[in-house]
């Protein structure tokens, strides 16, 4: 194989990855019709190959190029690594035990002897699925049970779980708003809300990361041109480790009469002084927020998602939210450790004190060796911006190596300039671990810088 000059190799990445995949923005939802367009009518002969065969998919041909270039560079393709156990702050992978910084197991919970022996329990008692929506044959006592430890959390009436955080989103705000309404979020909000905006038809309009100046100059503007509005945040961004500014969101939507919707998939169990999320960061009343949505795959060491609200919101999507009721029930075997972990959280909040303790350290170690960690406030999340897809991909290669796996982030996930290696940070690692692992990046930093 040529071994490429850095030179070359960036080139290559340029005409690869820069130029030829488009954004991740999802499709255009379309409506079901029963009219067809109406340009030229095409012969069956006339019917191009790319309309009727996947391998001619352009997403198909870019993963292609993608496993080509990693070829080229001589790399191992740094996606879907298999992990041979659980993971958390370390994990294993071929048999090779590595100090892990790619699981969002933030408080450690995901293989706890209790939160296992909650699966197991569950299992012995209801089988492996509920096998049927709950709406008609699928309630179990574990799902109210969760669902009411959710609302208790968040000091509101009640709580819906969904099978999947992803779900959660899209069904929410498609069934909630619609053609005559606008959804304002944050520029770097994560798909799932992407994808339910499109959904629900209504206008989408992102605001720059944070600037909730430009959110309320929108809202001066536009506010009156709609029905319902709708303001979505995430608590904690999960690229970049930083938050909105809570308290003021709370004062635009009371001014404008819109809707808040929080996402806390990755604040809740991570912010506040006992892990409540942001809204025990900040001190803020729930009842301010009008959707709380949480995800069970994090903190919660489960897999499903949450809307936490008043009755009338949580009561509506059970009864009409697609995603709840045309969906099986969240499994016995997955919604009892969700639960198991809520309580632990509760029950020993040094966890969440240890997680922001080794957080902060992580990143002032980070900042102390001059790596870029952006905006990152040192709650769980700390990217290291490597300013390249190139070195990115390369250094978590050098590090994965070294006995350490990060994930790197590339390009179109995030711009090209801003290509990280995103570490995860849980309340068990230890201060060892980080120092052995900003020293190696320390070090294999130096060794690109050089080439
Ligand atoms: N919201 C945010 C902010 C996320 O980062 C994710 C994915 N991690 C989701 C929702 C979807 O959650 P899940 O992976 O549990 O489906």
């Amino acid at each position: 194989m040529k071994i490429l000059s850095n030179k070359e190799k960036h080139q290559l990445i340029q005409n690869t990855l820069g130029k030829k995949l488009q954004g991740v923005a999802p499709p255009p939802a379309s409506a079901a019709s029963t009219s067809h367009p109406t340009f030229s009518k095409q012969s069956s002969a006339e019917i191009p190959q790319k309309h009727y065969r996947f391998e001619l998919n352009p997403a198909y041909q870019q993963i292609q190029v993608i496993n080509k270039v990693a070829q080229q560079l001589g790399t191992e393709n740094p996606f879907f690594r298999v992990h041979d156990g659980n993971a958390g702050a370390t994990t294993s992978i071929q048999d090779k035990t590595l100090i892990n910084f790619a699981s969002y197991n933030y408080l450690g919970l995901s293989g706890h002897p209790q939160v296992n022996q909650a699966a197991h329990e569950a299992i012995k008692r209801y089988g492996t699925s509920v096998s049927a929506s709950r709406l008609v044959a699928g309630e179990r006592p574990v799902h109210r049970e969760l669902e009411s430890a959710i609302g208790d959390l968040y000091q509101v009436d009640d709580a819906v779980v969904f099978v999947s955080g992803h779900a959660t989103n899209v069904s929410t705000i498609g069934h909630l708003f619609g053609p005559k309404d606008l959804v304002l979020h944050d520029e770097l909000i994560h798909n799932s809300i992407l994808v339910g905006i499109q959904l629900s038809g209504a206008k989408r309009m992102p605001f720059p990361h944070n600037d909730l100046n430009t959110l309320k100059n929108i809202l001066r503007e536009s506010r009156g041109a709609y029905e319902k509005v709708l303001i979505v945040v995430e608590g904690l961004y999960s690229m970049d480790g930083d938050f909105p500014d809570l308290p003021t969101l709370i004062d635009i939507r009371n001014e404008h009469k819109c809707f808040l919707m929080v996402d806390e998939a990755h604040s809740l169990g991570v912010m506040g002084e006992t892990g409540k999320g942001i809204r025990e960061h900040f001190s803020c009343n729930a009842d301010d927020v009008d959707i709380w949505m949480g995800t069970l795959s994090k903190s919660f060491a489960a897999c499903g998602g949450f809307i936490a609200g008043c009755s009338a919101l949580v009561e509506q999507l059970k009864f009409v939210a697609p995603g709840f009721i045309y969906s099986v029930g969240i499994p016995a075997q997955v919604a009892a450790p969700a639960l198991e972990a809520l309580k632990i959280m509760l029950e020993e909040p040094e966890r969440v004190r240890r997680l922001k303790k080794l957080s902060g350290f992580f990143l002032s170690e980070a900042k102390t060796r001059g790596f870029d960690t952006g905006l990152s406030q040192g709650f769980s999340i700390v990217p290291v911006i490597t300013g390249s897809s190139l070195s990115a991909v390369q250094l978590s290669d050098k590090l994965l190596h070294r006995g350490i796996n990060v994930q790197p982030i590339i390009y179109p996930a995030v711009a090209e300039k801003s290509a990280r290696l995103r570490f995860f940070i849980t309340a068990d690692h230890t201060e060892e671990q980080i120092m052995k692992t900003l020293t190696a990046l320390d070090e294999e930093l130096q060794a690109i810088k050089g080439q």
